[in-house]
């Protein structure tokens, strides 16, 4: 396999150039030759002719056109040119298939296209080479994707080099179309290829989400009208003509099934949507984006090191035109390497695609160079000699350039890392502010928080809400016998049995076996079984536990009618009693129990569940005392 390219600067040098592609075809080595003819020039009837004359010279010769956004000779970008790169085949089968009239066929279209390439025996990789976008890509390629998965597909769309130009066409010996598109096979046992992609923009400033898109319209972010992305943060008026064109360096990054993508905008809409390169999908996080020269070094690098070990025989770049304008006149930097390895060919486009290897879906990209390398035969034994992209001029003329890159993605992991520190210490702050310092239960104000909504959702729902009011009993003389420290690790563990409880604790359900008598407010004595001690363990609904204040507590149990209330305060009582405190042993604890089912004056249902617990003291403590409202 070879690559010979030759750059036609006008129409008669033709036959001159093509001498050394005479040369290489007649001497009978190459059993096919394929032509990709990249055309920037903006006069199609001069396009058209050279691939007239082209087929004309090579009856043959299968062609494969393109209009370009700008051309790459031997890893160089020429402009407005046309270039014909001309691969010879030893052994593999390559056929251009030409698929007329996209727009409002994009199924047949694809189906067709899917059919042929599962009909060719040993295909190995099929390019697309694409109008422009004004079909419906996703259609198409939905309908390819389920070709057969180890059918390697790439491709570009065709474009002029400005973003202005309205037209776009691809093309081959019998004209110029721009409602067609071109499918080259490559198949063949001795054929292989390598194809990867290098983007190398990183994300700046917040996240938005995708709310509202239709296809390659983009129509809201975060609920806003789309284009406030360029205007409020890119200063892009939506009025000006060609607005896009103004922030097109900045696309907008997603992350898509684990793999990144970027949307260029192609024009900002009157109505604040945004028409996009490639479709767009609601439920994305997106972000703008900016090309980082050392990141996009680094993949380029790291790129060039698996084409070299490849061994290819010929490479073919297809970049985006949005590279092109990022670079300016440093474009070539990350298209030179490539020829050092072996001759180099392709153009900028309007839109990439590539098949992901694993899902088998062909995926549109913007921003995105993908270099393809080709071979025939195992890999030679020669070694190819180490590239590296030649970044000295980022360190010299560029230098600028590369500074102000650095200073904006420091500044944003920076203001990033800043951003989470903040978050973490509002986190901390949010739960100062709710809880109690000593017990870590919530604390007096957002217990009565905690009260005061669920009455109210109580009230609305007709369910019922259970509070316990809890105080240890003679804990005075806890402080006054082992002092205030010991205290303290009292109340710790007190409330860290409440918690567990309240919060349904595994163990706070367990100890109701045996049950004591209850004295209710009017007398009568309650009864609690173990039954019913069950039946709250069943429940999903947690409750609360916070610190009233000294040594009163609240438990809140939602959704808890009154008899389970009851079991649960016995818990309490009994894992209280039972525990062993730190040099003080056996304590106790006196609880009132109260049950609300409607609309309440909440002050009265305080003094009511106070008034139970002053019973429970008042009945001998170590009780627990019910009351109704
Ligand atoms: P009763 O059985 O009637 O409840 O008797 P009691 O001794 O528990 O009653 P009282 O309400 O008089 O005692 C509460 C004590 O709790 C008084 C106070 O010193 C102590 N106290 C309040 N807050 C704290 C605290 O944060 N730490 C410690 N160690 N003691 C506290
Ligand atoms: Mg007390
Ligand atoms: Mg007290």
């Amino acid at each position: 396999m070879k690559q010979i390219l030759v750059e036609l600067k006008d129409r008669p040098e033709l036959n001159i150039q093509a001498e050394e592609i005479i040369k290489t075809w007649k001497s009978g080595k190459y059993k096919q030759v394929l032509f990709h003819i990249y055309s920037g020039m903006e006069e199609e009837k001069f396009t058209a002719y050279a691939a007239k004359r082209l087929q004309e010279l090579f009856p043959e010769a299968d062609i494969a056109g393109t209009m370009s956004a700008g051309e790459i000779m031997e890893g160089h970008l020429i402009k407005r040119g046309i270039l014909i790169g001309a691969l010879f085949f030893e052994s593999t089968n390559v056929e251009v298939f030409r698929y007329d009239n996209i727009k409002g066929n994009e199924t047949s279209v694809g189906r067709k296209i899917r059919e042929k390439l599962d009909s060719i025996p040993d295909i190995k990789a099929a390019e697309l080479l694409l109008p422009g976008t004004e079909f419906d890509t996703k259609e198409l390629f939905d309908e390819i994707d389920e070709c057969d998965k180890s059918i390697r597909i790439f491709g570009g769309y065709s474009g002029g080099h400005t973003m202005n130009s309205p037209v776009h066409y691809v093309f081959d010996a019998s004209g110029i179309m721009y409602d067609s598109m071109l499918v080259t096979t490559f198949a063949g046992r001795d054929f292989h290829i390598d194809i990867d992609k290098v983007i190398g923009w990183e994300p700046l400033g917040v996240p938005f989400r995708v709310t509202k898109a239709d296809g390659h319209r983009l129509m809201e972010l975060d609920n806003r009208p789309a284009s406030e992305i360029y205007e409020k943060f890119l200063e892009i008026d939506r009025k000006l003509n060609n607005n896009a064109k103004e922030g097109y360096t900045f696309p907008l990054l997603a992350e898509y099934k684990g793999e990144e993508w970027l949307r260029s905008a192609i024009h900002i809409e009157e109505d604040g949507s945004l028409n996009m390169h490639g479709s767009v999908m609601a439920g994305m996080d997106i972000q703008l984006s900016y090309g980082n020269p050392a990141t996009i070094v680094k993949q380029v690098n790291e790129r060039l090191e698996r084409v070299r070990e490849f061994k290819p025989q010929a490479i073919l770049i297809y970049s985006c035109i949005v590279r092109k304008a990022f670079w300016e006149k440093y474009v070539d930097l990350e298209l030179k390497p490539f020829d050092q390895l072996c001759t180099t060919t392709g153009f900028y486009t309007w839109g990439e695609v590539i098949r992901d290897a694993e899902s088998g879906e062909i995926v549109e990209h913007n921003v995105t160079q993908l270099s393809i390398a080709m071979r025939e035969g195992a890999p030679s034994d020669e070694e190819l000699p180490v590239v590296h992209v030649d970044d000295s001029v980022l360190k010299g003329p560029a230098a600028q350039m590369r500074r102000l890159t650095s200073l904006v993605y420091t500044t944003m992991e920076e203001l990033h890392k800043a951003q989470n520190d903040l978050r973490v210490l509002n986190e901390k702050l949010r739960l100062m502010a709710e809880r109690d310092a000593l017990t870590g239960l919530y604390n007096r104000g957002k217990t009565e928080e905690i009260i005061y909504n669920l009455l109210r959702k109580s009230a609305s729902n007709e369910t019922p809400l259970s509070l316990l009011m809890i105080d240890i009993d003679y804990f005075k003389s806890v402080n006054d016998e082992y002092g205030h420290q010991t205290g303290d690790i009292v109340l710790k563990e007190t409330a860290a049995i409440l918690d567990d409880v309240a919060s349904g604790g595994s163990e706070g359900r367990s100890d109701n076996e045996g049950h004591d008598e209850h004295v209710t407010s009017d007398g009568k004595s309650a009864s609690v079984g173990s039954e019913k001690q069950d039946s709250y363990a069943e429940e999903t609904q947690k409750g609360y536990a916070g610190r009233w204040g000294g040594e009163e507590f609240f438990v809140i149990l939602p959704d808890t009618e009154s008899e389970t209330a009851i079991s649960v305060a016995e818990t309490l009582r009994k894992r209280v009693e039972a525990h062993v405190f730190p040099d003080v042993g056996h304590l106790t604890i006196s609880l009132g129990v109260i049950t609300v089912k409607e609309c309440v004056n909440e002050k009265d249902m305080f003094l009511k569940v106070d008034k139970a617990l002053y019973d429970a003291k008042e009945g001998g403590r170590n009780r627990i005392v019910k009351v109704e409202i």
